[in-house]
Parts: C-alpha cells; sequence; structure tokens
C-alpha cells in the first residue's frame, strides 16, 4: 500500500472512532435528558402521591366521623375532601404513562366512586331512621382498599422513580465509560499510527535518497555525458562529465550550449522519440565525435523531453578511419590496394556513365623488373616500386585521380572525368620522369635506371569495370611487345599527338 493511501486510512479511522464516540455522546446526552424529564415528573408524582394518601386519609375520616356521628351537615366539608382528592388522582393519571400504574389507578378511581356513592346511600338511611351499620361496614372495607391501593400506588411510583434514577446513572456512567476508554483509545491509535507511518514515510525517504545517491554516485562517474533536456530543447540536467566538457549549461538550448548553432539542432527524429521511441546517432561536437543514444523521459509535469546519453568515440573513430585506410592501402607504396581498385572501379564506371564522364584506365608495369630484382636484390626492387609510386601521386590529380598497386610491380590509375587525349599525357609525364629516375647501388657503386610500360583504355560504349580492365592491360602489353618504355592505347581512333602512343 502506498504512504498516502496508509496515511489516509490510518486517519480515516481515527476520524470514524472520534464520529462514534461523539455521536454516542450525544445520544446518550438525549437519553439523560429524558430521563432526567422522566425523573422529574416521577419526583413530582412520588409529593402528588404523598399528599393524594394524606387528603385520603382526611377525607376518609370525615366520611368515616360523618356516618359514625350521622351528622349530615358535615357533608359539604366532605364533598369539598372528595374534590381535593379526585383533583390529586388526576394530577397523577395525567402524566403517568406505566401500564400498570395507569391500572391500579383505575382500581383507585373505582374504589373513590364507591365511597363517593356512599354519600346517597348514607342521606337515604339518614332519612329513613336505618341503621347505618352496613353502610359502615361497606365503608370500612372501601377505606381499607383505597389504603391499600394507595400505598401500592406510593410503592410503584417510587420503584418507577428509583429505576429511572438508576437508569440515569448507567446511561451517565456508560456515556463517561466511553469518554474514558474510547477517548484514550482514539489517542493512543492516532499516537502509535503517526508513529508507525512517519517512520514508514521516513524510510521510504531514506530509500529514495539513498537510490539517489546510487544513481547520482552512477551518473557523477559515468564516462559518458547524459544530458536531460525539456520540450523546447532546454537543458534541465547535465552529469559530471557533461559539466567537465561543456562547462554549466543548465536552462540554456541545447543547440547554443553544445552545437554553438542559432538555429535548433537534434530535432529531426523527435516523432520518434515522442513515440517512445529510441533515436541512436552519431554526432560531431567540439571536434569529438560522439555515440548519441537519445530516449524519451518523462518530466515531473508529464511533459515528455528526451535524455542524451553521450560517448565520445573519437579515438574509436580514428582508428576505425586509420584500420580502413590501411585496409585499402598498400604498405609498401601509400597507394590503393587492389581490394579497393576492384571496388573503386565499378564505381567509377558508373558515375561516369551516369554523369556521362570520360573515364580512363592506366595499367603501369616496370619493364624487366625480375631481372632486376635478381641483380640487384629484393631491397632496391622495393625502393624502385617505393619511388615509382610516388612518382605517380605527383603527376596525378589529388583526390581525383585514384593510384592503386594492382599487384607486384604493376600499378593501375583510374583518370575520372578526362579525356583520352590527357590521360596520354599524364602516362607520358609518368613514363618520361619515371626514366629518369637513377638508382644507386651503393654495394656496387652503380647508379641504374629503370622503364616502364603503360596501357590505357578509355571506357566506351560496350565497356564494363572488368573489359576496360582488360584492355588496358592488353594496352600494357602491346606497349611490352613493342620493346617497352612505350605507352599504348587501346582502340584509339584518334592520334593524339604524341609519337610514343600506339594504337592497338
Ligand atoms: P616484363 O618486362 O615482361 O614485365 O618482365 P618482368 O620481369 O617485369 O615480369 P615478371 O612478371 O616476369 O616479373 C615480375 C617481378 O616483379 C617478379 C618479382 O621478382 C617482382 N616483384 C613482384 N612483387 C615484388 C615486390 O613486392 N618487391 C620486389 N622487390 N619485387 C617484386
Ligand atoms: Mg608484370
Ligand atoms: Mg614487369
Amino acid at each position: 500500500m502506498r504512504i498516502s493511501q496508509r496515511l489516509g486510512l490510518g486517519f480515516g479511522i481515527i476520524l470514524l472512532l472520534l464520529i462514534g464516540m461523539a455521536v454516542f455522546i450525544s445520544l446518550s446526552l438525549v437519553k439523560i435528558e429524558k430521563i432526567q424529564k422522566t425523573s422529574a415528573i416521577h419526583t413530582a408524582n412520588l409529593k402528588t402521591s404523598a399528599e393524594l394518601r394524606e387528603r385520603s386519609r382526611h377525607w376518609l375520616i370525615t366520611v368515616n366521623d360523618m356516618i359514625q356521628r350521622r351528622d349530615v351537615f358535615r357533608l359539604n366539608h366532605h364533598e369539598f375532601l372528595e374534590t381535593s382528592v379526585k383533583k390529586k388522582i388526576e394530577e397523577i393519571r395525567r402524566t403517568i404513562h406505566d401500564e400498570r400504574i395507569i391500572i391500579l389507578l383505575n382500581e383507585i378511581v373505582q374504589v373513590f366512586n364507591t365511597i363517593k356513592y356512599l354519600d346517597t346511600t348514607f342521606l337515604h338511611d339518614f332519612r329513613m331512621g336505618n341503621n347505618a351499620s352496613r353502610t359502615i361496614k361497606i365503608f370500612e372495607e372501601d377505606a381499607s382498599k383505597l389504603n391499600q391501593l394507595l400505598a401500592t400506588l406510593d410503592e410503584m411510583i417510587t420503584v418507577a422513580y428509583k429505576q429511572t434514577v438508576s437508569d440515569s446513572i448507567r446511561i451517565e456512567k456508560n456515556c463517561w465509560l466511553s469518554l474514558y476508554a474510547g477517548a484514550p483509545i482514539a489517542v493512543i491509535f492516532s499516537i502509535v499510527y503517526t508513529y508507525r507511518a512517519t517512520r514508514g514515510v521516513t524510510k521510504s525517504y531514506k530509500t529514495i535518497e539513498k537510490q539517489k545517491d546510487f544513481f547520482d554516485t552512477i551518473l557523477s562517474n559515468t564516462r559518458d555525458m547524459i544530458f536531460i533536456m525539456d520540450k523546447e530543447n532546454k537543458i534541465q540536467y547535465m552529469n559530471k562529465a557533461a559539466l567537465k566538457e561543456y562547462g554549466f549549461a543548465l536552462g540554456k538550448y541545447c543547440c547554443h550550449a553544445l552545437c554553438h548553432q542559432e538555429i535548433p539542432c537534434q530535432q529531426n527524429g523527435i516523432e520518434k522519440i515522442l513515440k517512445g521511441q529510441t533515436l541512436k546517432i552519431e554526432r560531431t561536437m567540439n571536434g569529438k565525435v560522439y555515440d548519441s543514444i537519445i530516449v524519451p523521459f518523462v518530466m515531473g509535469n508529464k511533459d515528455i523531453s528526451k535524455m542524451e546519453i553521450l560517448r565520445d568515440i573519437t579515438e574509436r573513430k580514428h582508428l576505425q578511419d586509420e584500420l580502413e585506410r590501411l585496409s585499402i592501402t598498400d604498405k609498401l607504396t601509400g597507394l590503393y590496394n587492389r581490394r579497393y581498385f576492384d571496388d573503386i572501379l565499378e564505381k567509377e564506371v558508373l558515375r561516369a556513365r551516369r554523369l556521362r564522364h570520360d573515364l580512363c584506365l592506366l595499367f603501369i608495369d616496370i619493364d624487366k623488373f625480375k631481372n632486376f630484382n635478381d641483380t640487384y636484390g629484393h631491397a632496391m626492387g622495393d625502393k624502385v616500386l617505393q619511388r615509382l609510386g610516388n612518382l605517380i601521386r605527383k603527376h596525378i590529380r589529388k583526390g581525383i585521380d585514384l593510384p592503386c598497386r594492382y599487384g607486384g610491380e604493376e600499378f593501375t590509375v583510374i583518370v575520372p572525368e578526362t579525356s583520352t587525349c590527357s590521360a596520354i599525357a599524364i602516362a607520358n609525364r609518368i613514363l618520361k620522369n619515371f626514366g629518369k629516375i637513377e638508382f644507386h647501388v651503393s654495394s656496387r657503386g652503380e647508379a641504374v635506371q629503370r622503364t616502364i610500360s603503360i596501357g590505357i583504355a578509355e571506357l566506351g560504349q560496350h565497356n564494363n569495370a572488368k573489359s576496360l580492365l582488360v584492355n588496358a592491360d592488353k594496352a600494357m602489353y602491346k606497349a611490352k611487345k613493342e620493346g617497352g618504355n612505350k605507352v599504348c592505347g587501346y582502340e584509339f581512333d584518334v592520334y593524339l599527338n604524341s609519337a610514343d602512343v600506339s594504337v592497338i
């Protein structure tokens, strides 16, 4: 369960406890109020009951006196007492809701009425001069019954009163109990829960802090630069490596800080990132080459931004370039090797066709080189090969013509966008200048010269790379056949003012 949920649940329980207690206490107070009212009624009834008994006693004495003495003149006084008793009975009746007391009151009223109507009997006996002994007997019985009923009524009212008082005490007790028990429970629960919740929060906070430190350490120690950019491409985070390389650039636009450009950079591929994909590119910044991985990064405000991890691959790139260069370079002469020649010739032929440019190929072979090697040694032979390589490089256009060591003592030069005439001129320059070089053999004290044979082929309508090479080779053999130290062209239609050029 998450901390916020736990806190919510805990404080919800505490709130419920407090609400429950408040409801219980208010209900109890309402009950107590009711009981207090009932108790007041019962107290009043107790008083009324005592008065009723007192008045009944007076009334019964008066009635008894009147009957015993046959004193008709006391009737008025007797009636006054009778009304007074009746009034008290009615007073009690009005406030009583207890079924048993109501029944008892009815019985009292009945006996009261019986005694009340004795007046008539007495008057009749009096007028007729009858003996009142029977009336006296009835009166005595009823009077005794009335006294008994009144005593019972008194008792019942007292019991009801006591019951009410005990109920009141019980409810009050419960009320206090709930207050004494519930409040400490709520308080203890609140304290314990708050303590635990706080501990939970502290623990989680510590865990987060630990994790933060952990990631900070990783981010600080990594040699890769890490940038986090917001959706406007402003830098929001830089790790230690990034700070070291670019200085403090937080809040700056990525293009200003990293690429030193006014226009926004690195926005290409942003759609990919917004879709949650990873973008891998190679970037060159500050004269260094970086492998860049750009991944989507969700910031706190839910805006998707990006995180860029840049790994410096400059050294690796240089090594790669060097390896690539070596893989296409001939070690001895520094010219391109045969593997590269095969690739590039195909491409140059296609390019010349596409752009409708001229293309010529020179095939150069050192004359009687085996002989030279045998006579002056292989090391000397290597020097010759190197000098020829340098010479070729010197007499061609740098970055346009492509010189290769085809194999052994054979060289080729791809001469693009060049007419046959110009190719012949180049070939002649190389041939003449090579012939002038003197190779000093120190062991013998001799200076020797070598010659070369050059075949030239031009890319025709029906040529491909392979046939172009074969043609150049054929032209070179033609030059050999004609004694060497010569430039020969393959199927040239026009002789181009060169006495040294012959056509197959
Ligand atoms: P041709 O005039 O007919 O071309 O005769 P050639 O002797 O030059 O031709 P051949 O094909 O008979 O001999 C080529 C020689 O080139 C054989 C070998 O001694 C020499 N050679 C090939 N590669 C190297 C190399 O890397 N270094 C040296 N020093 N010599 C090499
Ligand atoms: Mg050869
Ligand atoms: Mg040769």
